[in-house]
């Protein structure tokens, strides 16, 4: 598959009169596992949808390979996004809701049929795949919810929070298998949390937001070691 790094070039982004991306910059690697940590409201999920190409266009730069994407239209961007809420279509069976963006890519039929069970066995799921959503579990629809995403071959997936409507225990297990699956793939991946335990154990770097502003990029145990601030080193609990 192919990957994509991500360059962000001082983003600003307002919400009418209140700005809350205030000059972000980020160099993340090609298959790099990137954790967006920081409280509600710090602009986590205003920088996602920014790379996506969701809501109002932002100032500055975002690179994705060597294609600054800024303006474009979010299905020139090819990337890959799953939300907490996994939306899945209640009237379609599994199968088509996997199917779906293959079909609206005008893929031949004949290449759908085994890309759609390829994408249900990276997720574990082949064997659901006549199911309908409401016979799924919360964690079963997330993978379904995974497998639409991959199967679209985006260069980067990118994850607001996707495993937040789950209960504790499933919130591990999945967590491991989101892991495994972004090893396999190779795929460039961000990782929107709230949840320090979630980004610390998933990512090789993170970077922490608090008010629309970077506190701190480095790997897990960089932030640990050394907190760039007081805000980091509180937020990550390493403050005494
Ligand atoms: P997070 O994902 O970290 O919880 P968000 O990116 O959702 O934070 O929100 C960042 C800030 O932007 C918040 O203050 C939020 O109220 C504001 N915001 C987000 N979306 C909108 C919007 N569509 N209109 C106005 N304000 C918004
Ligand atoms: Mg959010």
């Amino acid at each position: 598959m192919k990957k994509a790094g991500i360059k962000i070039e001082d983003l600003h982004l307002s919400f009418g009169p209140t700005e809350v991306l205030k000059g972000v910059n980020l160099d993340i690697q090609p298959g790099e596992f990137f954790a967006f940590l920081g409280p509600s409201g710090s602009g986590k999920s205003t920088l996602l949808r920014s790379i996506a190409g969701f809501g109002p266009q932002p100032r500055g730069r975002i690179m994705i390979g060597d294609r600054d994407v800024v303006g474009l239209d979010p299905w020139r961007r090819n990337v890959g996004m799953v939300f907490q809420s996994y939306a899945l279509w209640p009237h379609m069976s599994v199968r088509d809701n996997v199917a779906f963006g293959l079909r609206e890519r005008r893929l031949p039929a004949s290449t759908i049929g085994p890309k759609v069970m390829e994408g249900l066995e990276l997720v574990g799921l082949a064997h659901l795949a006549d199911r309908m959503p409401n016979q799924l579990s919360g964690g079963q629809q997330q993978r379904v919810a995974l497998a639409r995403t991959v199967v679209t071959e985006p260069t980067v997936l990118l994850l607001d929070e996707p495993l937040s409507n789950l209960d504790a225990s499933l919130r591990v297990q999945m967590r491991r298998e989101l892991l495994r699956l972004q090893r396999k793939l190779g795929l460039t991946t961000i990782f929107v949390t709230h949840d320090q335990e979630e980004a610390n154990t998933t990512s090789d770097r993170m970077a922490v937001l608090d008010g629309g502003v970077i506190q701190q990029i480095g790997s897990p145990q960089e932030l640990y070691d050394r907190p760039a601030n007081l805000f980091v080193a509180r937020f990550l609990g390493t403050a005494n």
